[in-house]
């Protein structure tokens, strides 16, 4: 099978590394010369190039570009493409890429894998990066059975965990444990920031290890990721944000009245709630 994967970054770069050692023989297209030339350096693409009709021959097409560009490429690809490709994206949003790509192309399968980290770009494109990691499908009612098993073929060579679900719960699913941690995240890395003694900021600074390593790295990445979360699933964030300042005011003043019996029952219960999310 031939597959074209456009937007040759963090996750398009590291779909090609692994899917080229699949066998899949891959064709790149980025929006930048220079990014082409490294992802055929680092074995990232059998070829590459800034002109879509690169990606003609290709059966599976899976677009790795920022949310806000998925639409405008969609829309100028299309003209190179047989009826029979199959297109996917990897998107952190659903519906609204589900909505506006469906009615053009029918062998559409919204798709997101949830594997990342703090870097972006070609230079950060890593092997393996999907193995063990939840790949989420998003077909609807009108999505061909057959482009929903190729994409599956695809993200389960891969080594991917496959999940179907509608787009809208898939919006506000990640809202919980993917886009409310990085505002949350972002906002205690501010909050640390506002410490007005210069002396103990940077005390702080020097005595941070790895508990501040683990709550801040999700708030300290790519700044333009974090803005797409908020502009395209900007409800279900807006919701998550509203439960989670209705938690944050609950503990403030559980504090306030010294309620320790609270406090640890509290922690007991997240201590439990937390394997939930985190299961091997
Ligand atoms: P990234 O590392 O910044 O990669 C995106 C690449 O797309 C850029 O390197 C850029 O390459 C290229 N590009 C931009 N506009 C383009 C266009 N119009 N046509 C072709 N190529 C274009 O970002 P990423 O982290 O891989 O994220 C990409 C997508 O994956 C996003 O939709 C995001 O929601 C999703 N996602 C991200 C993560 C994560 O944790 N990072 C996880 C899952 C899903 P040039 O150098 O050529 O400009």
């Amino acid at each position: 099978m031939n597959i074209g994967i456009i937007g040759l970054g963090l996750i398009g770069g590291s779909l090609g590394l692994d899917l080229r050692l699949q066998g899949y023989r891959v064709l790149g297209v980025s929006r930048r010369e220079q990014t082409c030339e490294q992802a055929i350096a680092c074995g990232a693409v059998d070829t590459a190039s800034v002109d879509l009709t690169t990606l003609k021959p290709a059966d599976l097409v899976i677009i790795c570009t920022h949310i806000a560009a998925i639409l405008p490429t969609v829309q100028q690809l299309i003209p190179h493409l047989s009826p029979a490709t199959v297109l996917t994206d990897v998107g952190s949003v659903k519906v609204p890429v589900v909505e506006a790509i469906a009615p053009l192309w029918e062998n559409f399968v919204g798709g997101h894998p949830m594997a990342g980290k703090t870097e972006s770009g070609i230079e950060a494109a890593q092997k393996q990066l999907f193995v063990n990691n939840p790949y989420v499908l998003t077909p609807i009612a009108s999505t061909p059975a057959s482009a929903v098993q190729i994409v599956e073929e695809v993200a389960r060579s891969l080594q991917a965990k496959i999940y179907h679900c509608r787009p809208e719960d898939h919006d506000r699913a990640v809202s919980w444990i993917s886009h409310l941690p990085v505002m949350v995240s972002t906002n205690l890395i501010a909050a640390c920031m506002s410490e007005s003694n210069p002396e103990v900021l940077t005390l702080a600074q020097n005595l941070a290890s790895s508990g501040f390593r683990d709550t801040s790295r999700v708030g300290g990445g790519n700044s333009e990721l974090g803005v797409m979360m908020a502009r395209y699933n900007r409800q279900e964030l807006l919701r998550s944000l509203q439960y989670y300042r209705q938690h944050l005011d609950d503990l403030i003043a559980i504090v306030e009245q010294e309620n320790w019996e609270a406090l640890e029952q509290r922690l007991k219960s997240t201590h439990a709630a937390r394997t939930r999310f985190l299961k091997e």
